[in-house]
């Protein structure tokens, strides 16, 4: 598997080392020039989301990634990631939709950035993933999932009631961080 891992800004070593241990072969996405390679996964790492939208925007990146999610390339997201990723940001003033060409804006789902607010905005926790316990979860300013837009939105697992991994489509996305601790 040839996993492309955008890497204009954010912990995107970290989610290169994570599909590597999955014996995948991993390229960077820096430029344009990089998307003539073909590969089978697009992996979006954690960041800072605004500064990865600008980004994407000013290195002509985002229409070009944008027809690839559209079009049903498999994309696995963390944070700053999903955030890019969702059709809505509960988050006034903060989001610019004078600039929507910032935010992919295709996953069905609400998320408010930065939702733990600054004293607690890491920490780690366990948690059920798909069905299997005991998965270690670390959130790092971590937006929340405030709501699921779509009934075929599957909720993959929750933090005090709220969803905190999806999958959609060809979409699985985290608001924590699995690439940290190699899981899932
Ligand atoms: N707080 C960041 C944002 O709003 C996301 C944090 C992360 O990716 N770990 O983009």
């Amino acid at each position: 598997m040839r996993v492309g891992v955008l890497s204009v800004q954010g912990a995107f070593a970290e989610m290169a080392a994570h599909w590597r241990a999955r014996c995948a072969e991993v390229f960077e996405i820096r430029q344009l020039a990089d998307l003539e390679r073909a590969f089978d996964l697009l992996a979006l790492p954690g960041g800072e989301s605004t500064v990865q939208g600008k980004l994407l925007k000013d290195l002509g990146l985002f229409g070009p990634l944008k027809a690839k999610i559209d079009g049903g390339l498999p994309v696995y997201a963390t944070c700053a990631g999903l955030i890019l990723l969702a059709e809505k940001i509960d988050d006034p003033g903060r989001r610019d939709d004078t600039r929507p060409e910032m935010w992919f804006g295709t996953l069905p789902v609400e998320v408010r950035r930065n939702a733990y607010g600054r004293q607690l905005g890491s920490f780690v926790t366990v948690g059920t993933f798909d069905g299997k316990p005991g998965v270690q979860m670390t959130f790092i300013r971590a937006p929340a999932i405030t709501s699921v837009l779509s009934p075929e939105v599957k909720v993959l697992s929750t933090f005090n009631g709220s969803p905190t991994s999806v999958r959609w489509r060809n979409i699985t996305a985290f608001t924590w961080h699995p690439e940290l601790t190699g899981c899932p």
